[in-house]
């Protein structure tokens, strides 16, 4: 039965049934929740599941910054991510002993855990929120089964799959998972205590100090009295450095990269590393009627570009749009849903990202002279903007 078509509307659930909504979202993240707030706004009966009752601590994203604030804005939520937020504005950005350039943005800095919270907050009183597993979906051209871990069925007409990383219910719908790089991600995340003067910056970024080190970024950005930091690598999750930071901490980060050393001064060292390998990945048979799929369970995007929660909203935002046509008439072909995946935001959003993430890993992974030139000038050629945009203002 799995994956298959069920028949065409056949009126209430039957026994062990709860009343149909319209739309069942399945996966309450970052996605999830936001889908749930805008969808909701539309008018649309929602009933969102989340497998963890507490919000677990995942190491996600940590800022918003960027297109996200625009579009938390379109949402109606900035205020509310602004509000629980440390902001910055000045970035520092370092190679080895050099400063390659300092830029200016705005940047809400906050931990995954508090921004589900915030989302969590907003969801407004008609959505039914309830915290359950959702072992089975069964799609088709008019209503949807949602079967919950206890066996209880819900029939709306629409699901909304945002389940991130989860990979099970994907499998059961036979949603293929294709590999789009051989190359994972590895984020590592970890607090730092103030020196005794406070650090001399807002927030810093260091990039990889010597070519073919396969280390991207760390970046190192205020969470209310403390300094967290966020390090990407091209490697895996077998890498030895990994395991040096997570036991001898500060000495360790300053072998990888040592030209941190005369910004952090004597900070403290918390302890809370956490690392977490993300390969990109996204689902190719993904049209079909009655079934949406949204943020990582559509595709896992490279966290060192640091666009997840920007496709997400891109997506929570395409959805907005065309649900009130999607309702207006029967049925939930996949004629409507394919508008979705075609919808021209979603597509530059999401090529943007893609080709972002490729051309990142290209600079960084290229162990040739020639790649080692290409960065050198890279950085040159922004120290040398930087310094002509300070001279001209
Ligand atoms: C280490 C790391 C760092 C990152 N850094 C950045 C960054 O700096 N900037 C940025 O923009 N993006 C970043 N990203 C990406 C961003 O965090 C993700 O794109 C975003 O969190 C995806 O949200 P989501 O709601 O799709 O998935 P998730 O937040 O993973 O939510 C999925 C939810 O579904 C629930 N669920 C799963 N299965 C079921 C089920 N069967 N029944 C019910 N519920 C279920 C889970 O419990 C979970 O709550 C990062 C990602 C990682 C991994």
């Amino acid at each position: 039965m799995n994956g298959a078509a069920l028949p065409a509307h056949s009126g209430a659930g039957g026994r062990g049934r709860a009343e149909a909504p319209e739309i069942v979202i399945v996966g309450g993240g970052f996605a999830g929740c936001a889908a749930a707030i805008a969808l909701a706004g539309k008018g649309r009966k929602v009933v969102l599941i989340e497998a963890a009752p507490a919000i677990p601590n995942l190491f996600r994203a940590e800022k918003l910054a960027g297109d996200q604030l625009p579009l938390l804005e379109e949402l109606g939520l900035l205020d509310d991510f602004k509000a629980a937020s440390t902001p910055v504005e000045e970035f520092v950005n370092i190679r080895g002993r050099h400063i390659v350039d300092i830029s200016r943005q705005l940047q809400l800095n906050m931990l995954y855990r508090d921004m589900i919270k915030v989302l969590r907050k907003r969801i407004p009183a008609q959505v039914t929120l309830r915290y359950d597993r959702v072992e089975d979906i069964v799609t088709g051209e008019d209503r949807q089964r949602v079967t919950l871990a206890g066996g209880e069925t819900i029939e709306p007409r629409l699901v909304v799959l945002a389940t991130g990383h989860g990979e099970a219910l994907r499998r059961k719908l036979r949603l293929k998972r294709a590999r789009a790089h051989a190359q994972q991600t590895i984020s590592v995340a970890f607090t730092l205590t103030p020196p005794v003067d406070g650090f001399m910056f807002q927030s810093l970024t260091a990039y990889g100090e010597s070519q073919g080190d396969r280390v991207d970024y760390i970046s190192l950005f205020p969470i209310g009295a403390d300094m967290r930091a966020n390090l990407f690598l091209f490697s895996d999750i077998e890498d030895r450095r990994l395991k040096a930071i997570e036991e001898r901490g500060m000495s360790a980060l300053l072998e990888l990269l040592p030209g941190l050393r005369p910004w952090v001064g004597d900070c403290g060292w918390v302890g809370d590393f956490a690392s977490f390998p993300v390969e990109l990945c996204n689902v190719e048979n993904v049209v079909r009627p009655g079934l949406v799929v949204i943020g990582d369970a559509f595709r896992t995007s490279c966290p060192a570009v640091g666009t997840g929660l920007s496709c997400a909203l891109v997506d929570v935002v395409c959805l907005r749009d065309l649900v009130g046509s999607w309702f207006a008439t029967p049925g939930m072909g996949a004629e409507k849903i394919a508008a979705f995946y075609g919808a021209p935001r979603k597509m530059a959003r999401d090529f943007s990202t893609h080709a972002l993430a490729f051309r990142r890993r290209r600079a960084v992974a290229d162990e040739s002279r020639a790649g080692e030139f290409r960065q050198a000038a890279y950085y040159l050629a922004r120290g040398l903007r930087d310094r002509l945009r300070r001279f001209a203002s």
